[in-house]
């Protein structure tokens, strides 16, 4: 409830810019269908963001989104995946410090290149915010 009030206080402009500084939590619109981190509740990705959920995880089923917030980004590093040479990072709530999944940096083979500046984040480490389906 905190959250939400915060949020209609400040100008979207604002919201905007907290986003993107590392230091501090970004919240998603409150109206909007999220995913939070499982174990702290910070938000981590719009529904909007989604691009599939066939993606598999090393714990499961995972999804690939275009963008997340309150994600950081470990170094990146070369990995043969199912689908080929891929340089990817691991990534981590900034607020809890789980491993959510990964992020694709550069993909070396032309069929997986739309896949390089997502982000994958494993179902297990997500909720549904709001509590919608
Ligand atoms: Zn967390």
């Amino acid at each position: 409830m905190t959250y939400y009030l915060l949020f209609q206080l400040l100008p979207p402009r604002y919201m905007v810019k907290l986003s993107k500084v590392k230091t501090f939590q970004a919240y998603l619109d409150s109206c909007e269908r999220k995913y939070s981190c499982v174990h702290c509740r910070a938000h981590l990705a719009s529904h909007d963001e989604l691009l599939s959920k066939s993606f598999q995880g090393s714990q499961g089923r995972a999804y690939l989104f275009n963008s997340v917030v309150n994600v950081g980004c470990g170094p990146a590093e070369e990995r043969l995946l199912l689908t080929g040479l891929h340089a990817v990072a691991d990534i981590y709530c900034e607020s809890c410090h789980t491993t959510l999944g990964w992020k694709y940096e550069q993909a070396f083979e032309l069929s997986q290149k739309y896949k390089e500046g997502k982000f994958i984040i494993e179902v297990s480490h997500m909720i549904k915010d709001n509590g919608w389906e």
